[in-house]
C-alpha cells in the first residue's frame, strides 16, 4: 500500500480510498474501535471517549488496527457471514489471533518496514533515536518500540513493569542476556532503574548506565563490571514503568 510514499500515515484516506466508511463518537468505555458489517457496507465506529483525538497514536493504531479486519482476508469474510470478531480494546498485549493479526496488520500499516528500518540505523541507538522513530510515524511509545523489536533493528530489550513486577518483556535475537535475576518469580530485580522507582519513588529524567548484573543471572558468564544502559518511562496514571536496556 503506497499512498503515503514521504509522510505519515493516514489510516483515514486509507478508508476514504477503499469502501469503508467511519465515524468518531463518545462511546464511553465500551471499546476503542469495532468493524461492523452492516447492509453491504463495512464501517469502523471509533471512540473518542477520554479525550481521544483522531491525531493521537492510540486512536491511528485502533483505526488501522480495524482496517487490518478489513483487509484481511479471514476476518472480512468471517464479518461478511455475520460472524462477530470482537470489540477492540487497546492493551499492550493481546492473546486473540485475531486481535493479533490485526495488531501486526496495523503495525506494518503505520511503521512500513523499509522506511522504519532507514531511520531506524540511521542514527546511533539511544532515546532519542526512539523518539524520533515515535515522532516521525506518529505512533505511540509502545507501538514504536515493539517494531523496532519485530525489526531487529538494534540488540535491547523492553520489560514493562507494574507493582514491582515484570509483567511483560520482549528482546531481540540477539540481545545477549536473557535471564532476569528473579527469574521465574515475575518479580522486578530490585538493583534496576525501575526498581528504584518501585522501591523509593525516584524517577530519573535521563538515560541510566546501570550493571548488567542488576537485572541479568548467568551461569556461565561473569557479569561484574558489565554496564547497559537503562531509559524508564514512567506511565505513573498506570502505575507502569518501560525500561529500555541496550548496550
Ligand atoms: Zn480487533
Amino acid at each position: 500500500m503506497d499512498y503515503f510514499p514521504e509522510g505519515v500515515v493516514d489510516p483515514a484516506t486509507i478508508a476514504d480510498c477503499s469502501d469503508v466508511s467511519y465515524n468518531y463518537g463518545n462511546y464511553r468505555d465500551y471499546f476503542d474501535g469495532v468493524l461492523e458489517y452492516e447492509d453491504g457496507r463495512f464501517h469502523i465506529y471509533l471512540n473518542t471517549h477520554g479525550a481521544f483525538e483522531p491525531s493521537i497514536p492510540r486512536m491511528r493504531f485502533t483505526f488501522a488496527h480495524e482496517l487490518g479486519h478489513y483487509f484481511i482476508d479471514e476476518h472480512r469474510n468471517a464479518l461478511k457471514k455475520g460472524k462477530s470478531l470482537h470489540t477492540s480494546f487497546y492493551k499492550l498485549q493481546r492473546k486473540n489471533i485475531v486481535e493479533l493479526e490485526a495488531d501486526f496488520f496495523a503495525s506494518c500499516l503505520l511503521m512500513p518496514e523499509v522506511r522504519f528500518k532507514e531511520l531506524a540505523t540511521s542514527k546511533k541507538f539511544d532515546f532519542s533515536l526512539v523518539e524520533l522513530l515515535k515522532n516521525s510515524f506518529q505512533t505511540s511509545i509502545s507501538a514504536t518500540l515493539f517494531r523496532m523489536i519485530e525489526l531487529d533493528t538494534y540488540p535491547f530489550m523492553v520489560v514493562v513493569s507494574e507493582a514491582n513486577r515484570i509483567k511483560y518483556h520482549w528482546r531481540t535475537e540477539d540481545f545477549p542476556y536473557k535471564y532476569f535475576v528473579e527469574h521465574g518469580t515475575g518479580k522486578l530485580p530490585v538493583l534496576t532503574a525501575a526498581g528504584d522507582f518501585f522501591n523509593h519513588g525516584e524517577e530519573y529524567a535521563d538515560t541510566e548506565e546501570v550493571e548488567v548484573s542488576g537485572w541479568f543471572n548467568s551461569y556461565k558468564d561473569d557479569y561484574r563490571g558489565i554496564t547497559l544502559y537503562e531509559k524508564c518511562i514512567y506511565q505513573t496514571s498506570l502505575g507502569r514503568v518501560i525500561s529500555i536496556l541496550w548496550q
